[in-house]
């Protein structure tokens, strides 16, 4: 094992909570055997009693981390099988990793609003407090990260979660930044950069986007993926954590023993096969075609104060009566969100880009 391993593996050893240390995850039926013809070690039907002609039976819990999917995920983001680990989408991946680092009412997270929502819920749920370090304006809508106030943050902190691009803002966090974040925040902590949105920032070359290709680099680095937002497929449940396989292992510990449904595992290689891909990058491309539309709509508009540049698949805006906008669209039967709550955003929406139709029809009802 090389230097560089070495210290990989203790630096997930050492950051997990100390309980886990010793913890040997359950073993369940599918993860502790495997090969074999006649199956009676899971307590299983033999088949399923009202399979439709034609249907698949679903009788057999699916493998714990399908091998296939991860291999193919991997492929997908240029990094080893070893590296990535499946589930219930990015939604679980954040609370996965709270369980696993995060001793309640003692380890906290730092996050930097404005930001998405989950991870200080997820850490609010699990006991453990949320250190806010807000975003720094830079020149209009563009907002960055604060590496000062980071810096002098981190105490007790286990997780920084950042969001690139951002949800709700809709921009990127500037490359340097993120790596003067790894730097600064060394050994203490993990680094976990939540890439949601990521192809809509891409080249359709997908093992060169985000920062993935940074793990060999960065043992601290941990990257959330999903298939709900580019490849539609949000009712599938799938994401993905890439990390030093460290990580995943001590990940692997919490997870519940099948986290992925079957026909989700199924759905999911299916969405990573090269044709698939390929109508993915196409639906990306419409979408954004749809976002640069929108925007020239919304341009000279009185009520719209400020338009945030996005590269995801929504805009956020700044407009005289957020509340007054989301109720007049909803009597239309047009829903978007009121994102006022959020840190500095008052009086602001955020609008998911839909289909050509979808954006006819939201268009011809914005207020002149
Ligand atoms: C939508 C979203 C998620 C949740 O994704 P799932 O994989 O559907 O759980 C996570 N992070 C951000 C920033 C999101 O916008």
């Amino acid at each position: 094992m090389s230097a560089d391993l070495t210290n990989q593996t203790n630096m997930a050893e050492r950051l997990q909570r100390s309980h886990l240390r010793d913890l040997v995850p359950y073993a369940s039926a599918r993860r502790s055997m495997s090969g074999g013809g006649i199956w009676l070690n899971a307590n299983e039907a033999p088949r399923t009693p009202s399979t439709a002609p034609g249907g698949v039976d679903n009788n057999r819990y699916p493998p714990f981390q399908s091998a296939v999917l991860n291999q193919a995920y991997a492929d997908y983001a240029g990094v080893a099988v070893d590296q990535v680990l499946s589930g219930r989408g990015s939604d679980e991946a954040i609370e996965l990793l709270i369980r696993a680092f995060c001793e309640p009412k003692q380890d906290r997270i730092l996050i930097c609003p404005p930001t998405y929502g989950m991870y200080a819920i997820s850490a609010q749920t699990h006991g453990s407090d949320t250190v806010q370090v807000p975003l720094q304006q830079r020149g209009g809508a563009n907002w960055q990260l604060d590496l000062e106030g980071i810096r002098n943050n981190l105490s007790s902190v286990k997780l920084v979660f950042v969001c690139s691009p951002s949800n709700p803002l809709g921009n990127p966090l500037d490359g340097a930044d993120l790596i003067a974040l790894l730097e600064l925040v060394g050994e203490q902590a993990l680094v976990v950069v939540d890439e949601a949105y990521i192809e809509f920032t891409a080249q359709r070359s997908s093992h060169t986007m985000g920062v993935a290709s940074w793990l060999e680099r960065y043992p601290q680095l941990v990257v959330l993926r999903t298939l709900s937002k580019a490849f539609g497929l949000a009712a599938l449940r799938c994401g993905f954590v890439l990390a030093a396989s460290s990580i995943i292992t001590v990940l692997q510990k919490v997870i519940a023993p099948y986290p992925l449904p079957q026909p989700t595992i199924d759905g999911a290689i299916n969405a990573l096969q090269a044709d698939a891909i390929a109508a993915m990058w196409q639906l990306r491309d419409d979408t954004i075609n749809q976002r640069q539309r929108l925007l020239k709509e919304l341009q000279g508009r009185s009520w719209v104060q400020q338009i945030y540049p996005s590269v995801t698949n929504f805009v956020l805006l700044k407009v005289s009566d957020a509340e007054g906008l989301v109720q007049q669209l909803s009597a239309d039967g047009i829903l978007i969100r009121n994102q006022s709550k959020q840190f500095a955003l008052s009086n602001s929406v955020r609008i998911s880009i839909g289909s050509a139709t979808e954006m006819d029809q939201l268009i011809a009802r914005l207020p002149a």
